[in-house]
């Protein structure tokens, strides 16, 4: 398993990345040093998680040059008309302390709004001017990622969606593959519904010498997804890092993915429905 994986501008990203949510204050930019430390170089976080600064913050203090980091955030849904969205991404440079993302993502694409090819368009021409590398979006549904290819040519290169053992996202991965996006899974571990005491993880898990979610972490990234698992722990943020070294069968793939359920999801987070400012 490579460090890195390419997208299709061009551009690598990290193979996994660490979640930032609700990580706030001191022991945000504590956890964010942390991850830094143990050699996360992804870091994953948003307008709307109201950290960008204590993430900034994690990011000088780590001591890590830039250049050597992917810095990703998102853009929320109450500023997807222009000029918000222009003001947005600015601000959000700003209170991270950077001069450019390395992702950006729109965050819900808040469909009974119907801005979201708005917010494209302010993307493509922020990247025009250097602000923004990667374009890519997060929680769109097929159909939605089309309409953005239709009004503007050009397609995310990523988009973070919910994915984890209890909603695997069979169809949309394969989707992402034949459209050349980048699938990062948002709540990799499957968060509170705790997968990890599922008996085929912990059989995997017993048989490695490794612990159940880094048997779920090693799974995104065999499935060529971007696992952004955050935790506040020390101890498992390193944990979390260390699945580099041990390997799944393509079966325990299939069996892992086997877990997944129709209702499957943590909430109620269907992006056709589900909508957030
Ligand atoms: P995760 O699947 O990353 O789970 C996090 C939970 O698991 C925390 O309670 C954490 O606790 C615990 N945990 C972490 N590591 C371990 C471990 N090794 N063993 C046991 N428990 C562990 O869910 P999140 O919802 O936090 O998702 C990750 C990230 O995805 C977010 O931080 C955010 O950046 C992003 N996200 C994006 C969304 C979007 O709409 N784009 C929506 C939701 C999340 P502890 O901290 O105590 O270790």
């Amino acid at each position: 398993m490579e460090k890195t994986r390419k997208l299709r501008d061009g551009y690598q990203i990290p193979s996994i990345g660490f979640g930032t949510y609700p990580l706030r204050g001191e022991p945000g930019v504590a956890a964010v040093r942390r991850a830094l430390q143990v050699g996360y170089r992804l870091v994953d976080t948003a307008f709307n998680y109201d950290n960008e600064a204590a993430v900034g913050r994690g990011i000088v203090q780590s001591g890590i040059p830039r250049g050597e980091l992917f810095v990703a955030s998102k853009l929320p849904g109450r500023y997807h008309e222009r000029p918000q969205a222009d003001h947005a991404i600015r601000e959000s440079l700003w209170r991270m302390g950077l001069e450019y993302f390395d992702l950006y993502m729109i965050h819900w694409p808040n469909p009974s709004q119907g801005n979201f090819v708005q917010a494209w368009q302010a993307f493509l021409e922020a990247q025009e001017e250097g602000l923004i590398r990667s374009v890519g979006v997060s929680n769109f549904t097929v159909p939605q990622l089309l309409e953005l290819e239709r009004a503007t040519g050009v397609l995310p290169v990523a988009n973070q969606i919910e994915c984890h053992p209890y909603f695997p996202q069979v169809e949309q991965l394969a989707a992402h593959a034949e459209m050349g996006i980048q699938t990062i899974s948002w709540s990799p571990l499957g968060k509170a519904s705790r997968p990890g005491d599922e008996p085929v993880l912990r059989v995997i898990a017993a048989d490695r010498g490794v612990t159940p979610a880094q048997v779920v972490l090693r799974w995104q990234m065999q499935r060529d997804c971007i696992p952004i698992p955050k935790s506040g722990n020390p101890d498992r943020i390193a944990q979390n890092f260390d699945v580099f070294s041990f390997e799944l069968t393509e079966d325990e793939v299939a069996q892992i993915t086997a877990l997944g359920k129709p209702d499957g999801r943590l909430f109620d987070g269907d992006p056709n429905v589900h909508e957030e400012m």
